[in-house]
């Protein structure tokens, strides 16, 4: 048993699931249930007709949300909500867009709905974070959860593939660090292998078939139960070194999760073997070849697996290094700078594993 001793403290938004649920009744009867009468409408901009449907609730749309959230944007639609008397906001979009929902709540104390249309998680955590003058802040707050969560698998019908496959590895990369975090539950293992088991089997057929409705239920759940497992527990190496790199060398979220995971899976087989063996039994291959065997999964998806190809500076390589060696992170295999290197440098040429 490889929890002889643990403290389980599990607390996690309301939770409105169902194909239709933000376009039909739920999303209106949650901000009933909620007396949100005057709303800001958060959207990534393909989503913001939904705000049309809920009429005269909501007094102002902002579909300009940007990755990290920068403080400027967070200042402009905080001017706006005081502008409108807002009493709070929706959120429809991926992590960016919940990302702003929470610096507005962090801010100004507004609450909100999250209805995520990515697999990333955020509407999951209390962690917020913030960019000011290139510098990305991150912290936790309980005032940043929303107040409930409607997730409609109908709205990542649009998910272009490539951003559905990446966003889908995202959510497996959280899976994964929960099984092997210091904080780590049964409970949480139990919801980290049901979640890599839903996006291992959903995203292939979502690759072939993007408007598939029973494959993209299954993400948005395995989405859903990542999300506990981020919130749930402390992230080791992986998701410090996805930090470092997308903040120095400018890289896109998803998509740098999904080159690098293979290779901190590989680098922490032996000592967190809770996520290689839920890894290796999703993907039905052996223990030893579970790093392996998720790299391939990732190519067969049409997913990078460079750091090159994701327009990453080799010569940035060192500066990450350096950041996550100086950071005090948790992580079941300790780490040196020439560890880290290498890591890196093979996850910079795409090298296949093992
Ligand atoms: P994103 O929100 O930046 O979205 C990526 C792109 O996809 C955008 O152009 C968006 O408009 C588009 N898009 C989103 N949903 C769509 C849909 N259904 N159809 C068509 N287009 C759609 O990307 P993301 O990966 O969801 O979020 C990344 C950000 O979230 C990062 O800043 C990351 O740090 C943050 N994040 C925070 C937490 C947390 O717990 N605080 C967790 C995960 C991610």
């Amino acid at each position: 048993f490889p929890y002889p001793e643990f403290v389980h403290s599990l607390e996690s938004p309301r939770v409105v699931f169902g194909f239709g649920s933000a376009r039909l009744g739920p999303l209106a009867e949650e901000l009933d249930r909620l007396e949100f009468t005057r709303v800001l409408f958060l959207a990534a901009p393909e989503h913001a007709e939904i705000a049309q449907r809920l009429a005269d609730r909501v007094v102002g749309v902002f579909t300009e949300a940007r990755m990290h959230v920068p403080v400027d944007v967070v200042d402009d639609v905080v001017e706006l909500a005081t502008e409108r008397g807002v009493q709070a906001c929706v959120a429809v979009g991926g992590g960016s867009t919940i990302g702003l929902a929470k610096a507005l709540a962090l801010r100004a104390g507004l609450p909100y709905i999250a209805v995520p249309t990515t697999y990333a998680g955020s509407e999951m955590t209390t962690i917020w974070g913030l960019t000011d003058s290139g510098l990305k802040r991150t912290g936790r707050d309980p005032i940043v959860a929303p107040r409930t969560v409607v997730y409609d698998p109908e709205l990542t019908l649009s998910l272009p593939t490539p951003m559905s496959v990446t966003s889908g590895i995202n959510a497996i990369a959280h899976a994964v660090e929960a099984l092997y975090a210091p904080d780590g539950t049964p409970i949480v293992a139990l919801l980290a292998e049901e979640s890599i088991r839903a996006l291992v089997r959903s995203l292939p057929v979502i690759a072939a078939k993007p408007t598939d409705h029973g494959a993209r239920g299954d993400a948005l759940y395995g989405a859903w139960l990542a999300g506990i497992c981020l919130n749930a527990t402390t992230m080791g190496l992986h998701h410090k070194l996805c930090h470092s790199l997308g903040g120095t060398l400018d890289l896109p979220h998803a998509s740098t999760h999904t080159v690098v995971l293979p290779h901190v899976l590989a680098f922490n087989a032996q000592h967190g073997p809770n996520a290689v063996r839920a890894m290796a039994s999703a993907l039905q291959v052996e223990e030893r070849d579970a790093p392996r065997a998720l790299q391939a999964f990732a190519t067969r998806l049409g997913a990078p697996i460079s750091l090159a190809e994701l327009g990453a500076r080799r010569d940035g390589l060192s500066e990450v290094v350096e950041q996550a060696v100086n950071v005090p992170y948790s992580n079941p295999r300790p780490v040196d700078a020439a560890d880290l290197m290498a890591l890196l440098n093979a996850a910079y040429d795409g090298r296949v594993i093992g």
